[in-house]
């Protein structure tokens, strides 16, 4: 363990180091989309679509008007070190959790093949602490975010949620710099379509948005209904119905290309905001079917195949490296604490 203090507009700011733990960068760092739950409370409107009676796999329709582009959003986070903040009486310490995070945003279009558009990365403290500054070191600054104490549950979960809600806000300015960087790409205005990895939830006033969920954590759907999600083909979806936790969205089930295997096998749930038309809820969905399909990725390049879509794998690989060597951002993190 290594102390020191920093000094920073607030003051001198001590900090220690919690010793290098190849673990936290896997074991704390998640997609962020673990806070739902197997028994699922969601409101569900199965009749958008289709009367539920008569829900049954929905086969690709007549092609769809394609996008002018497809553009591909996610961002990735790593915890680079625990850090323990004194008290100013040095009775006790504060947690706070070094980490890296990016996103960025790849486009798919018929002139360009796929290429990056935009990517921000930061790095950042988050701790309970108030009077925690920001810390500069070798491979940048890491600015201070306060974040209230939770009785109710750890300071590490607390912290956690905090920067998987700085990441989510980063992905958020991120897709609509992409926006704006990609409206020269096509050649009609306003035809491309975001994909963005995970679920919407604060990112679905964004127009023409899908968002793009790979792992299931719970059963929304009634046992009737669910049972359809085990029917589906290759490229066909069940009708779309509305789904309501925290918010609002469409949703669908949709079967990417896969060998067959267990019910659930190449299974995404694909999301679109609930202020749209049912109309154009259906559109996006026979959409969905059309495009997502084509970017699927197979077994024997990718053991996440086919939910891990080509463009995101290739994606998150470039913003991991943006992110730098996490033993030379570790390195960094123990001199900025042992030097003052
Ligand atoms: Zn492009």
């Amino acid at each position: 363990m290594t102390t020191a203090t920093t000094s920073g507009p607030g003051g001198r700011m001590r900090f220690h180091i919690d010793g290098w733990d190849p673990a936290y960068g896997s074991a704390m760092e998640d997609t962020g989309e673990a806070t739902t739950v197997a028994e699922s409370t969601a409101r569900i409107d199965a009749t958008v679509e289709t009367p539920p009676e008569q829900w049954a796999p929905v086969v690709a329709g007549p092609e769809s008007k394609e996008p002018g582009a497809v553009v591909f959003v996610d961002g990735v986070r790593r915890i680079e070190a625990r850090a323990w903040i004194p008290d100013a009486d040095d009775t006790g310490a504060s947690m706070g959790v070094a980490a890296s995070y990016a996103s960025g945003a790849v486009c798919c279009c018929p002139d360009g093949g796929a290429h990056m558009l935009v990517s921000e990365q930061r790095r950042g403290l988050f701790t309970t602490d108030a009077h925690t500054t920001d810390v500069a070191t070798k491979a940048g600054e890491f600015r201070a975010h306060h974040v209230l104490a939770d009785e109710t549950e750890s300071p590490a979960v607390t912290l956690s949620a905090a920067l998987q809600r700085e990441l989510l806000a980063l992905e958020l300015v991120t897709a609509a710099n992409a926006r704006a960087a990609v409206s020269g790409h096509c050649a009609e205005p306003d035809t491309d379509l975001l994909v963005i990895d995970g679920p919407l939830r604060s990112r679905d006033h964004l127009p023409r948005a899908l968002g793009f969920i790979k792992t299931h954590r719970a059963i929304y759907l009634p046992p009737e209904l669910n049972a359809v999600v085990g029917r589906l083909g290759p490229g066909e979806r069940t009708p779309v119905f509305l789904m309501g936790t925290s918010w609002d969205r469409y949703a669908w089930y949709l079967r990417l290309p896969c060998r067959p295997g267990s019910p659930w096998v190449g299974v995404v749930r694909v999301e679109c905001a609930a202020s749209l038309t049912a109309k154009e809820a259906v559109e996006l969905a026979s959409l969905s079917q059309l495009l997502l399909p084509r970017y699927a990725s197979v077994e024997y390049k990718d053991q996440r195949a086919p939910q891990n879509l080509v463009p995101i794998a290739g994606l998150e690989r470039q913003l991991r490296r943006r992110l730098g060597d996490q033993k030379m951002v570790y390195r960094a993190l123990q001199v900025a604490a042992a030097s003052s």
